[in-house]
């Protein structure tokens, strides 16, 4: 007999969510098995020598449009408001990003600027943004320039270097979905709610997760004490059969028995620099080198650290799980071949119905916190039975 009634595989978001709302409102005793030395997920941060803030796994700025996540998350922390601003290097001037009408007026003469200017609200009449492959297939011709314009110095190096594809033979379908503003607005993202969590994001999942219903067990691979009983489509735990949530990756779960699912991971070089202010903006995107952004963690939100900053370089690198660097799958890569292996893991795992998929890694897709808070949420709700009891 297990002594719990929910072994959740994996603290991050996705797991930390589930666990309250299992522990709160059902009185269930939940197990919270995570293979690294620390709890969050990637929204894990950390004060460095200097009392800088940062952000492990990369820069995260909680936005939102919808009402019950922002109810939500604001229990675990008092929202601070942000506005995430970041620019973008175009031969060697800094422009905003996404891009706005200030870009046009950088890089145009001024009657240049205003005509386009004008050509862009009239063609795309009442819209606040507009994506750069709409503006490639624009009639108008001066559109389609500025289009091609951005797209040959910025979204084609940026998405080269992302998916390490060949700037050759990127087809402009597969473009970051970063809009082009139509005005000088310069907020990065349009969302309702923009905030940073007050104490920072460890901070909040600490909150989340702490209630007397819930235990978190560090530093253990959970594929290590998982077994399948093919005959009886049972999942045992530690030899018993138990209700598990599970937020890793599904093929390694599966123990790739269809293959590996393919991502795109990430390095970042963090530098401590001496200086109160390194870069204009939170989050700059170079045109030429190398890493796709750098960010400034003294920016997310402003951080007075005695003169020092620091500074990640992020650079998009091959995903591989056993490699020094690279280890860490970020982003799935997305492609018909892809989903179809996906899609057999999925209907695999239906099989099994005491484990239940929840996540990024599980659900083998790209999700933003407040996603994944409703994904959690959706999961949370489904487990419900029809008198409001769960299993
Ligand atoms: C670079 C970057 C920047 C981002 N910025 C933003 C942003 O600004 N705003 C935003 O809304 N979203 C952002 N996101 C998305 C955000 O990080 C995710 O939505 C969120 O972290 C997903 O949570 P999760 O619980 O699904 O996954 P994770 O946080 O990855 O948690 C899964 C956990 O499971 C553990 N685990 C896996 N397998 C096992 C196992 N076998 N045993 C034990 N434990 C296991 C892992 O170690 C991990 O801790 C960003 C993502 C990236 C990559």
């Amino acid at each position: 007999m297990n002594r719990y009634d929910y072994i959740v595989i994996g603290a991050g978001l996705a797991g930390g969510v589930i666990a309250r709302k299992l522990a709160e409102e059902k009185d269930k005793k939940i197990l919270i098995v995570e293979r690294r030395k620390h709890i969050a997920g990637n929204i894990y941060d950390y004060v460095d020598q200097h009392g800088v803030k940062i952000q492990k796994y990369g820069p995260h700025v909680f936005h939102t449009n919808n009402d019950e996540v922002y109810k939500f998350i604001s229990q675990y922390c008092t929202p601070v408001n942000y506005r995430t601003k970041c620019e973008a290097i175009i031969d060697n001037i800094a422009t905003p990003s996404p891009f706005n009408f200030k870009t046009i007026d950088q890089f145009y003469s001024k009657e240049e600027a205003e005509e386009l200017k004008k050509r862009l609200s009239s063609y795309y009449i009442n819209r606040h943004s507009v994506t750069v492959v709409e503006m490639l297939k624009s009639n108008d011709k001066k559109i389609r320039g500025f289009a091609n314009f951005l797209f040959e110095k910025d979204y084609k190096p940026y998405t080269a270097k992302q998916w390490n594809l060949n700037p050759s033979q990127i087809d402009p379908s597969v473009l970051k979905r970063v809009p082009i503003i139509l005005s000088y607005e310069d907020k990065y993202f349009n969302d309702k709610y923009e905030f940073m969590p007050d104490n920072g994001f460890l901070s909040l999942y600490e909150n989340m997760i702490d209630h007397y219903n819930i235990n978190i067990k560090l530093e253990t691979d959970a594929l290590e004490y998982i077994t399948f009983n093919d005959d009886k489509k049972e999942i045992l735990y530690d030899g018993i059969v138990s209700n598990i949530i599970y937020t890793g990756a599904i093929d390694e779960l599966c123990r790739y028995r269809y293959g590996v699912l393919p991502y795109r991971s990430l390095y970042f070089d963090f530098q401590s620099i001496q200086t109160k202010s390194f870069q204009n903006a939170a989050i700059v995107y170079p045109q030429i080198e190398d890493y796709t952004r750098i960010t400034e963690y003294t920016k997310m939100p402003f951080q007075d650290c005695n003169e020092w900053t620091c500074v990640a370089y992020e650079y998009p690198v091959k995903y591989d799980k056993h490699a020094k660097i690279g280890f860490e799958p970020y982003y799935p890569v997305l492609t018909e071949k892809s989903q179809n292996i996906y899609r057999k893991y999925k209907k695999y795992i239906e099989q099994y119905i005491n484990l239940t998929l929840c996540g990024r890694l599980a659900e083998f897709r790209y999700y933003n916190m407040d996603q994944v808070i409703i994904r959690a949420l959706e999961i949370y709700h489904d487990m419900e039975d029809k008198n409001g009891s769960i299993i």
